[in-house]
């Protein structure tokens, strides 16, 4: 816990969702009070709500990111699931079926969780809300900035029910945007007189469709959960199903380049029936599905480069998908807002420390060149697959063929060897840099997967390695029928 005089009086944080949950949480350390304003009108339960479409669907949060939300969640931590939040060894307790092979199922060590996100954040707001400094105002929209001397010094933001041009300001000694994707940031400081910031877009064009279920109480959980992702560049589709809160089973599928799952009964099944693993048709058929679909869709992976804008003011920071939203296929999303945070986090900590003044100018470009610095690798990792899919446009990263080349081979060794298996799922948890699948044991391994050639196709469907022998899947007793939305819970 920091010490000495605050960094300020006060700070705002715009958006009241995952990242702005996380940055509020930092700031309370650092300001005499903080200020989360937020759009929406916020339950105290986990009910879907306009701002946050994408909760609906499955989330993963990544080890990497975990830890930063168990820091400075402890209360959360000491019982993830009742966030709704499941931990599972990522190489151990996933059956997943990836490119075109079974990943071994090995012991990593590597904890990541499977998430109803809507609990996740609504267990977190409830967290942030026992701190006496911080103040959540929801019900209320950020409709622009106050700059002063090339410093943004507060907000001007419209109440529920106030006429337009009844804005009020609200002033403050930081300002964080974490409203997300389709933040007004790039808007608000052209407003002010910046200029515009440049944009990294990768085109993928990824739809989602989420279903709840009830699960049977005979339904083989043993199978659970169970992944089946792309084989780019001839699939590009995904389907997951986990089972989230007791015996509620959340089923999302996914599809790049336009194939977006239909969100009608008939069509969902039958994007369903199309993967290539029988087993994910099979267990959904046995499921009792609540009546609504929920569809979503992400154009691209968007980068938004504040760190190298010019005239970057200070008193300013962007993070979560208001400064980079991804393909969601890779659930980077919390965890690398989770990791901006935490940077942020790191150079308040460093600033008082030192006793210097948040009033320096440049701070505002130091401290978001910090954050920019924690998107690298997340963003690697999502366009470098991305681009393995014909009709994907935009930046490619430096070395693409080659990078693409090699991790085909891990991806397919993955499947066989288990040092692979966890070194793979230790980057692809955001915890060490793609450096460490260059060792020369694993190098070797590459040249001579290269040499052999691909692994064969009983290898591929006969199951994952290292699973003890599962029972056959037999029709299941129609012993409950009930329906469910999203969000709630079986009743005992
Ligand atoms: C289909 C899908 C699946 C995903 N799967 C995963 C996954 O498996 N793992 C993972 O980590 N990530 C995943 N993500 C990404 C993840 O949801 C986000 O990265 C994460 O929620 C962080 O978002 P955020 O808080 O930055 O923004 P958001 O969650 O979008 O929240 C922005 C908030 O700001 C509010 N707001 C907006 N404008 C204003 C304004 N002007 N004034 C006041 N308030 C405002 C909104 O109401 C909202 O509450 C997925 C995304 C999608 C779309």
């Amino acid at each position: 816990m920091p010490t000495g005089p605050f960094l300020g009086e006060h700070a705002i944080v715009i958006g009241g969702s995952v990242s702005g949950i996380l940055a509020a949480r930092v700031l309370s350390d650092h300001f005499e009070r903080v200020s989360v304003v937020e759009r929406d009108f916020l339950n105290a339960r986990p009910i879907g709500r306009k701002g946050t479409p994408q909760a609906r669907h499955f989330h993963l949060l990544l080890a990497a990111g975990a830890a930063v939300v168990r820091d400075l969640f402890p209360e959360l931590a000491a019982d993830m699931p009742a966030a709704g939040a499941i931990p599972v060894d990522s190489a151990k307790d996933l059956r997943w079926f990836h490119f075109g092979v079974w990943k071994a199922r090995v012991e990593s060590g590597i904890t990541l969780y499977l998430c109803n996100r809507m609990v996740l954040e609504t267990a977190m707001r409830a967290e942030l809300r026992r701190r006496a400094n911080v103040e959540i105002v929801d019900d209320c929209d950020v409709v622009g900035l106050i700059c002063e001397d090339q410093r943004i010094t507060g907000i001007r933001c419209q109440r529920k029910g106030q006429e337009e041009g009844e804005a009020e300001a609200l002033h403050a000694d930081l300002v964080v945007d974490a409203s997300g994707r389709g933040t007004r940031s790039p808007r608000w400081l052209a407003d002010v007189g910046l200029p515009r910031v440049r944009e990294s877009e990768v085109r993928v064009n990824v739809g989602y469709a989420s279903r709840v279920y009830r699960m049977p109480r005979s339904f083989p959980s043993e199978r659970l959960p169970l992944a089946v992702f792309p084989k780019p560049p001839e699939s590009g589709r995904l389907g997951v199903m986990v089972s989230v809160d007791g015996g509620v089973l959340m089923v999302t599928l996914g599809g790049v380049c336009r194939d977006y799952p239909p969100t009608n009964n008939e069509g969902f099944v039958e994007f369903a029936r199309s993967l290539p693993i029988d087993e994910f048709s099979i267990l959904l058929n046995e499921a009792k599905p609540a009546p609504a679909i929920h569809g979503y869709q992400v154009p691209s992976n968007l980068r938004r480069h504040y760190d190298r804008m010019p005239g970057y003011p200070d008193g300013y920071l962007v993070v979560g998908d208001a400064l980079c939203s991804f393909n969601p296929i890779y659930g980077q999303g919390m965890s690398a807002a989770a990791l901006q945070v935490q940077a942020i986090q790191r150079a308040l900590g460093r600033l008082r420390a030192s006793g210097r003044s948040l009033r320096a100018r440049g701070l505002g470009r130091r401290i978001q060149r910090q954050v920019a610095r924690t998107l690298s690798l997340p963003w690697l990792l999502a366009t470098a697959e991305d681009f393995r899919f014909a009709g994907v446009t935009g930046p490619r990263p430096f070395g693409l063929p080659i990078i693409q080349w090699y991790v085909s081979h891990i991806l397919q060794l993955s499947a066989t060897h288990p040092e692979i298996a966890r070194r793979f799922v230790r980057v692809l948890n955001l915890l060490a840099g793609p450096t460490i699948l260059f060792t020369p044991s694993i190098v070797f391994a590459v040249l001579w997967h290269t040499i052999r050639g691909r692994p064969n196709a009983r290898l591929a469907m006969r199951g994952p390695l290292g699973e003890p022998p599962l029972p056959d899947l037999r029709p299941l007793a129609d012993d409950e029928g009930e329906h469910l939305e999203t969000g709630e819970r079986p009743s005992a």
